[in-house]
Parts: structure tokens; C-alpha cells; sequence
């Protein structure tokens, strides 16, 4: 029996939800579903508002959108993440500069930031890695200090706080994915959390096609109209009911699976005491999701080689992002300030283990005991 590495979660509800919405024909954006979800979320992180949308890639495009970012302006952020992160900001014309990860989080290094600004820099968008927030306490302190915007890009963050605060509601803008690789999933779909007032009401019309249509279906206008430039980033309800499902027991799903990463932390723990494997950092003012859970080899070769031995054993481990300053539009959009001192040598050497809801512990401890066999550790 092959162990996957992801499978997406599923409560059983789902169907059920769905057909609620087929049954109503209320199939359209902004429906029930939508408005449950958006509550859930505004509730769970003290949010002014909350929009649900079709990517967490939309929802920090639409970021973008709402940020104003236009051409020549500069956006700082880890290269150590995904595409969507990026190209958000260069859709609008910015320049992404780079700075270096810390190599016990995988997030942006707080330290390096300030050094990095320039009159064009607007904004900062911090990646919450693994759902283990970044020094947020820091990155506002920089933010205020040189009038820039902070986007989070939370997308793997969802349920998990820094001091208390969730992530994704500590910046002016937070961005959640609910793709099925993710803690909670809808197949495909995000949402943009809004701290507070000030851009709810342009967000609004943005991810209405630039419309105030939302106003129109509020009675609040006779017409709906053009307002400013915008467009679709609202998920049809029957995704939102998907999701909804999840919503709704998600503390059971939380701790399915913090109990597994707990469980590969105490097995794997005597391997990281041997000095053979690095075990991931979460510092005690973070809460973290167990979105992933990830080991780290020596450097790159001897990855390759766990790799191999892991899918050898049907079992289906990933690696993750290729620092973004080193691809091909990487290297067109962007720059990378400072020293790559960590970024491309701790992406070498990081394996994400399987970790799913309906993960078992057979599972789990079947890849632990082949990574213990690669090792030749017992
Ligand atoms: C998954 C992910 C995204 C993209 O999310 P989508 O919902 O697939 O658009 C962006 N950033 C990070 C860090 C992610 O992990």
C-alpha cells in the first residue's frame, strides 16, 4: 500500500452542503455558504472582514490591487516561497526584492529587512512557513516605522497565532489558501482577511469586477455599476459549502493533526539527538497548525538519496520550493538583497513527510521506521 503524501481532507458533509446549494440553485458567488465561511473566519481572528475567494494566488492579487502597487515600486519578501507570493505583486509591475530566510523557521529573517528598503519600497509580505508565524512583533515595528503595507502571506497559517494573534490578522492584509493541499480545503479557494475598516469597502467592489454590484444586492443602490478597476475573485457557493464542512469540525482536524506531527517529533527526536537529521523550530509564542511536518538531511545529495529510498518503499515524500531568485522569472522580476547565506542551502536539504487528516499512525510510523532504516538508526 502506497502512503501519499497529501490527502485533501474530508468530513463527510461536504455532499450534503452542496446539494443545499445545487437543490436552491444558489450557485453563485457571496451565497449562504460563503457569508458561514467569512463569519467563521472574521470570529476565529478577530478580522473586521473577511472575503472568501477563489485562490490564495486572487486573494493576494487582489492585495496587490488594493495596495495600489504600480509600476517601479519594490515589495520585499523571502525568495523561499511559493510562485503566487511574487507574482501578485509583478502582475502589477513591481519589483520583488529578496531577502534571506532564518534557518530555524524557513521564514523571512526580520534582521535583514530594514536594509533592504528603498524610497520604492510599499510593502512587505511576510510567508508563515509551515504555519509557524514570523516575527511579526518586528515586522510591523519596520512597517510603521517606514509607511509601508505588511501582506501576510498566511496561506499556510490558518489556526495557528503568534502571541495570541492569528496569523493572517496581524498585518493590514492577510491571505489564506484553501487549496486541497492545505489544512482545509474547498479544491480551489482563499480569502483575504482585512484587519481593519479602511480597504473593506474597495475590496469589496475589486473582487465584484470593480463593481459596487455587492451594494446593489444590499438595496443600497438602485444600479450597480463600474466603480474602479477589479476583478472575479468570488468562489462559487458550492465550493464555499465544501469548505464549510471543514470549517465546522475544524479543531478536529487541528488536532488530528498536531497529534501526527507530534507523533513524528518524538519518534524522529533521538535521530535529531544523534546529531543525523534537524527537526523543525516552532518558538514558544507561536501556535502552530501541523501543516507540514519536515526534517532536514545534511545537504542536498543525501536527501536525494531518503528520496529515493522513501518512493523505493512506496512511500511519497516532497520537497519544496526552489528559491524564487534562481528561476527563470525569478531572475527577470526580481533581485535578492544581501547574501543567500541560508535560502538555497536549507531548500536543499528540506523533506516534507506525509501529513494528512486521515493520516494513520501505521502510516506514520512505517515512514518513520523507513527514514530510521535509511539512516541505518534503530
Ligand atoms: C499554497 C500556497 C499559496 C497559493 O495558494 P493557492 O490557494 O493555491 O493559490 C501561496 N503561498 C503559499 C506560501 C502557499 O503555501
Amino acid at each position: 500500500m502506497r502512503i501519499n503524501f497529501n490527502v485533501p481532507p474530508y468530513t463527510g458533509k461536504e455532499m450534503d452542503y452542496i446539494k443545499v446549494c445545487v437543490e436552491n440553485q444558489k450557485i453563485c458567488g457571496d451565497g449562504e455558504f460563503t457569508a458561514r465561511d467569512n463569519e467563521w473566519i472574521e470570529k476565529k481572528t478577530g478580522v473586521s472582514k473577511c472575503l472568501l475567494t477563489t485562490s490564495c494566488t486572487h486573494a493576494t492579487e487582489l492585495s496587490a490591487l488594493l495596495a495600489g502597487i504600480k509600476e517601479g515600486d519594490e515589495v520585499i519578501m523571502p525568495s523561499y516561497t511559493f510562485v503566487s507570493t511574487a507574482n501578485a505583486f509583478v502582475l502589477r509591475g513591481a519589483k520583488v526584492v529578496f531577502v534571506d530566510i532564518r534557518p530555524d523557521t524557513m521564514n523571512i529573517d526580520e534582521n535583514l529587512i530594514e536594509a533592504a528598503i528603498t524610497p520604492r519600497t510599499r510593502a512587505i509580505v511576510p510567508v508563515h512557513y509551515a504555519g509557524v508565524g514570523c516575527e511579526m512583533d518586528t515586522i510591523m515595528d519596520i512597517a510603521r516605522r517606514h509607511h509601508l503595507l505588511v501582506i501576510e502571506d498566511a496561506a499556510q497559517g490558518i489556526m495557528a497565532t503568534y502571541k495570541g494573534r492569528a496569523l493572517g490578522s496581524i498585518g493590514d492584509f492577510g491571505n489564506y489558501s484553501f487549496h486541497e493541499t492545505k489544512n482545509y480545503s474547498m479544491g480551489e479557494g482563499g480569502a483575504l482577511l482585512l484587519r481593519d475598516q479602511t480597504y473593506v469597502d474597495d475590496a469589496i467592489i475589486i473582487r465584484e469586477k470593480g463593481t459596487n454590484r455587492t451594494l446593489y444586492k444590499l438595496g443600497k443602490v438602485d444600479k450597480y455599476s463600474w466603480i474602479m478597476a477589479g476583478s472575479s475573485f468570488l468562489p462559487s457557493d458550492m465550493n464555499a459549502a465544501y469548505l464549510y464542512a471543514q470549517l465546522e469540525i475544524a479543531d478536529q482536524i487541528n488536532d488530528a493533526r498536531m497529534d501526527h506531527w507530534n507523533r513524528y517529533y518524538r519518534a524522529l527526536e533521538p535521530m535529531k539527538e544523534a546529531g543525523l537529521i534537524e527537526l523543525p523550530t516552532v518558538p514558544e509564542y507561536c501556535v502552530h497548525n501541523a501543516h507540514m511536518f519536515y526534517i532536514k538531511a545534511k545537504d542536498f545529495e543525501e536527501r536525494a538519496g531518503l528520496i529515493s529510498y522513501l518512493r523505493e518503499h512506496d512511500i511519497l515524500p516532497a520537497s519544496h520550493y526552489i528559491p524564487l531568485h534562481s528561476s527563470a522569472a525569478g531572475l527577470k522580476y526580481s533581485t535578492f538583497h544581501g547574501e543567500d547565506r541560508y535560502t538555497t542551502k536549507e531548500s536543499e536539504r528540506l523533506l516534507r513527510l506525509p501529513m494528512y487528516y486521515s493520516l494513520t499512525n501505521d502510516d506514520l510510523d512505517e515512514v518513520v521506521r523507513r527514514v530510521k532504516e535509511y539512516y541505518h538508526f534503530s
